[in-house]
């Protein structure tokens, strides 16, 4: 019997034990190189009508393992583990973009994403235009014969709206466009391929790890894009690769399946940008995957129950979270996040400025003031004068974020805890205003 579940997958898929000790647990290959069978090997090796471990940098057996199962949880058929999530994004991109080219981007980004896209993509000359997915069209309206992929966060925050997977899928489709999702803040409660997603990034920093201990990203092909069909939009992968002895991408991983995209990404960037994942790391991401079913579910639980209290709370002003915000399309909600609606609240406190969400936040006890989400422990950050900060004013604006914003990534603790330290810290934010007057 073989597992179908993404509860199981994350669980058993691509590893039972390991071949020469039969440990279960999944070990750290801490090698940096691997002793060839001979010289013939080597070349197999190298000319790709093998697969099989040459050096760290490019592939490693611990990273294989996390790879197969980030692929099977997500549904995808090929993954390629990363140092970070902005690894993982900007690999996404250059894998298919050159100067020149350009992608249609969402407006509601990640804030190091925004910085990515709107500037070090700009300086090596693929241009970013930026659209409000608000309406799915404006990707279309956007796009021309120069562009090489849609990209979006299923569920971006400052605004907690869900991006419109399948709208924006069906116009990529219909132009022969790959959408790429990053789909960090909803593993498990959204799979983006089940909508008609193409590429997924993940930074598996965040809910994967989920214990706040490794910087790592990883990309995941669905499998369903049909490079070769678009191979006038897609010469990278279609036209032969000076930089790997002329191997046409399509053509050269046939015999492996629908790999072509994952295969380049790690042959040419990962080789020759260095992006590598540590094992040590990626132990540590096997061992979050394997609870991360049952995290999401406690995650969007507590969430679910800050969202009400706040709501429901004289002293704030607005809540937002996912199916609960006045301008939300609830429509969205439902058809996408159909396994919970994530861990993430945003609020903003009555007549606030910042300085009344600076107090908010010093005035926590047990919640955490960090720059991360999808940390077992709730944290809670400031974004205007924290991870937004860089952006200009009608930037930060695009994205969401007001000056009295206050974003909470809702932990697994008891939710008594965690609504007790929020009640105590929204009385001294307040108080502090009173005092103020
Ligand atoms: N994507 C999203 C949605 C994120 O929130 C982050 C980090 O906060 C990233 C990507 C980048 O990930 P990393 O910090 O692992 O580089």
């Amino acid at each position: 019997m073989t597992p179908t579940k993404p509860e199981s997958l994350a669980l058993h898929a691509g590893y039972r034990a390991d071949p020469t000790t039969n440990a279960v647990a999944v070990p750290i290959y801490q090698t940096t190189s691997y002793q060839f069978e001979d010289s013939a090997h080597a070349a197999r090796l190298f000319e790709l009508s093998e697969m099989g471990n040459i050096y760290t940098r490019v592939m490693n057996p611990t990273n294989d393992i996390f790879e197969q199962r980030m692929a099977a949880v997500e549904g995808g058929a090929a993954a390629l583990a990363v140092s970070s999530g902005q690894a993982a994004t900007t690999l996404s991109i250059l894998n298919i973009a050159e100067t020149g080219d350009n992608i249609v981007s969402s407006t509601d980004l990640y804030g190091g994403t925004w910085n990515l896209f709107a500037n070090t993509l700009k300086t090596m000359g693929i241009e970013v235009r930026f659209v409000d997915p608000a309406d799915p069209e404006n990707f279309r309206r956007a796009s021309d014969a120069r562009t090489r992929a849609f990209y979006a966060e299923t569920l971006p925050n400052p605004k907690l709206q869900v991006f419109p997977i399948r709208e924006v899928a069906d116009i990529a489709e219909d132009i022969g466009l790959p959408l790429i999702m990053d789909n960090t803040a909803s593993p498990v409660i959204c799979r983006p391929f089940d909508h008609g997603a193409h590429i997924i990034v993940h930074s598996a920093t965040k809910y994967i790890g989920g214990h706040g201990n490794s910087i790592g990203g990883v990309i995941i092909d669905g499998g369903t894009f049909d490079w070769e069909q678009h191979a006038e939009r897609f010469p990278m992968l279609n036209q032969p690769d000076p930089s790997y002895h002329g191997a046409v991408w399509t053509v050269a991983t046939k015999e492996l399946g629908p790999v072509a995209y994952i295969v380049k990404a790690r042959c040419t960037l990962l080789r020759d940008l260095g992006t590598a994942l540590s094992p040590f790391n990626t132990f540590n991401f096997i061992q979050g995957l394997e609870t991360l079913s049952l995290r999401m579910r406690e995650h969007c639980r507590n969430a679910q129950a800050v969202a009400d209290y706040l709501s429901g709370d004289s002293r704030v002003a607005k809540v937002i979270y996912p199916g609960m915000t006045p301008d939300d399309r609830s429509e969205r909600t439902e058809k996408y996040l159909t396994e919970g609606r994530g861990g993430l609240v945003g609020f903003e406190i009555k007549d606030a400025t910042e300085e009344t969400g600076a107090r908010f936040i010093d005035s926590l006890q047990m919640i955490y003031h960090v720059a991360n989400i999808g940390d077992t422990r709730t944290l809670a950050i400031h974004p205007a004068s924290t991870t937004h900060q860089q952006l200009k004013p009608e930037e930060r604006l695009a994205t969401g974020v007001t000056p009295g914003y206050l974003r909470l990534s809702v932990g697994i603790e008891h939710i008594d805890d965690i609504l007790a330290d929020l009640d105590q810290a929204l009385n001294a934010a307040v108080a502090g205003k009173a005092k103020a007057a």
